[in-house]
């Protein structure tokens, strides 16, 4: 009989499920009542969304919104921004910040598509095993799991969770995900916690939460719907 390899994260997940039955469940539920339920949208086209996340790596949106912009006047196409000499792609996206390192990140990502697909269209990446299509895009330099999940969840809905600095602290908090879990354990964890049909809405409800309630330094317990649940709150909470 075949023998099922250790998935340390799977196991998690099974585990938290029998220590605190219902937990997610709840958790989203009570997010939801705060949040509503978003429904999924596609937002950028698949190459648009994962050069504009690589310029929001480490900085604002606003300003990963500000370098894009330019980077889209100065260059005709992407074949353009592909050929573009690093310094001068460094110079256009400066105001994005991080720009030495971001470009030929950018640059690396296009040679990549291209390579794939012979133009610059991800939607091979639909027809691809959800975790193959995370392979993929992590294996080309300084794009991590939460860059490729944001790709695949937002372009095609496929349910991979990105985990930004939001949704980490929240889900540690809350006892989610172990408080010392790295980022990748805590990407592989989402996948065996949440239903895929409830990744969209659970990305969205931890960011929200985290932008609001659930704040870095000052959370505000007191009105949070799922205080009853949350182990930052209470060490024995069920
Ligand atoms: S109870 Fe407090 S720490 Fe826990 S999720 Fe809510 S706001 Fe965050």
């Amino acid at each position: 009989m075949a023998r099922r390899i250790a998935n340390p994260a799977r196991t998690w997940a099974t585990q938290l499920e029998k220590r605190r039955p219902g937990l997610v469940a709840e958790v989203l539920d009570g997010l939801a009542a705060l949040y509503g339920r978003p429904r999924w949208k596609p937002r950028l086209d698949p190459i648009s969304e994962l050069v504009t996340t690589i310029l929001s790596q480490n900085t604002s949106d606003t300003n990963a919104a500000r370098a894009f912009a330019a980077l889209r006047e100065r260059y005709a196409d992407w074949a353009a921004v592909e050929r573009a000499p690093v310094r001068q792609l460094v110079s256009v996206i400066k105001s994005g910040g991080l720009a030495a390192q971001k470009a030929p990140r950018i640059k690396a990502a296009l040679k990549a598509t291209r390579l794939k697909s012979g133009n610059y269209d991800l939607s091979f990446l639909k027809e691809m095993e959800p975790l193959a299509a995370r392979d993929w895009l992590t294996a080309i330099p300084g794009i991590g799991p939460k860059t490729a999940s944001i790709v695949m969840l937002f372009c095609f809905g496929v349910p991979l969770m990105p985990v930004d600095t939001h949704v980490e602290r929240v889900s540690k908090r809350i006892g989610l995900i172990p408080e010392k879990a790295s980022l990748k354990f805590a990407h592989d964890a989402w996948l065996h916690l949440v239903p895929p049909e409830r990744m969209y809405e659970a990305h969205v409800a931890l960011i929200r939460h985290g932008r609001g309630h659930c704040d870095a330094l000052r959370p505000d317990c007191g009105g949070c719907p799922v205080r009853a649940r949350c182990r930052h709150v209470n060490r024995r909470a069920p």
